[in-house]
């Protein structure tokens, strides 16, 4: 079911604590935000806190620090995704019920010879009939018809996931729920009318389409903005070391964000009050202006 333009606007940034706030979030939460914030709407911010490993201590304190002294004003507390593993493992039991999951035995080095395809590793669906299901990792059943969504940026966009990604893990092999379906379950529990986030993240969709499909659930509309990348094009991330933004030259900071996000800020803006630089954004942003964008280099600063 896709949301109607009448539903309530609801959006929210949801960033992962593998580090802090670089430039490249910090350019996706303005997108989320100032979409949100100019249609008068909820925003809310979710930390995704669901996979120790990748997570560096103290990286949430410190994400939601800056994203207070940046002045981003969300509705309600914030939420910690890890609060709603019961969710999560509910909407699991509910798909393996359903047999729309299956557990999966298969190592690494079971996968080493799957075929490759720009999505990964395909899997070739071996453990379908699997029925050992004890301290396994779970897939979802995927077929090939075309699961699609419009994106309000790219437009229509679409994939075959048998073929393309083929069954795909929602149960890892180490307990921890998938990235995929906690992103949706938490979603639609929240009530969550638009995703905005990074162009990185659009061929996860139609896996989170399908999931949303399987559990009766809503789609909200999507919009992937640009991600920024170094010269050479590589993304920056938390995790190759990109550095957290600036704690004091903060204006200067979002009216650069604008400026990549194709706004046009006047230049008076760089160093103009706080409290304006949020009202000039909200009241100028034009998500448009990014529709086909898919990257934006990184502009010295
Ligand atoms: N937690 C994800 C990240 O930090 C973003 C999830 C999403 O926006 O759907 O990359």
């Amino acid at each position: 079911m896709q949301l109607s333009e009448t539903s309530p606007y609801i959006g929210r940034f949801a960033p992962s604590p593998t580090g802090p706030l670089h430039f490249g979030s910090l350019v996706t939460a303005v997108a989320s935000y100032l979409q949100a914030r100019s249609k008068k709407g909820r925003w809310l911010l979710r930390i995704e806190d669901i996979d120790p490993p990748r997570q560096q201590k103290h990286a949430a304190e410190l994400i939601v620090r800056t994203m207070e002294n940046y002045g981003f004003e969300w509705y309600g507390s914030v939420i910690y995704q890890s609060k709603n593993y019961k969710s999560h493992k509910d909407a699991l039991n509910l798909l393996i019920e359903r047999s729309m999951a299956y557990p999966c035995i298969c190592t690494r080095k079971d996968m080493a010879n799957s075929k490759v395809g720009p999505l990964g590793a395909i899997y070739s669906g071996s453990c379908r009939n699997q029925r050992n299901a004890s301290n396994n990792a779970y897939r979802i059943l995927t077929n090939n018809k075309e699961v699609e969504f419009y994106d309000q940026i790219h437009g229509r966009y679409s994939q075959k996931l048998e073929c393309e990604s083929g069954d795909f893990i929602v149960l890892r092999r180490d307990g921890l729920i998938a990235y995929n379906l906690a992103v949706i379950v938490d979603d639609e529990i929240q009530g969550i009318s638009e995703v905005v986030r990074g162009y990185d993240l659009l061929s996860s969709t139609p896996r989170q389409v399908w999931l949303q499909k399987l559990l009766n659930y809503n789609t909200p509309r999507y919009s992937h903005i640009p991600i920024i990348t170094y010269k050479n094009g590589s993304k920056l991330s938390k995790l190759n070391g990109s550095t957290a933004i600036s704690e004091i030259h903060i204006t200067e900071t979002i009216y650069s964000a604008l400026k990549h996000l194709n706004q046009n800020p006047p230049k008076e803006l760089a160093s103009a009050p706080l409290l304006d630089v949020w009202s000039w954004a909200i009241k100028n942003w034009k998500i448009e202006k990014l529709i086909g964008k898919k990257a934006v280099i990184l502009a010295s600063q």
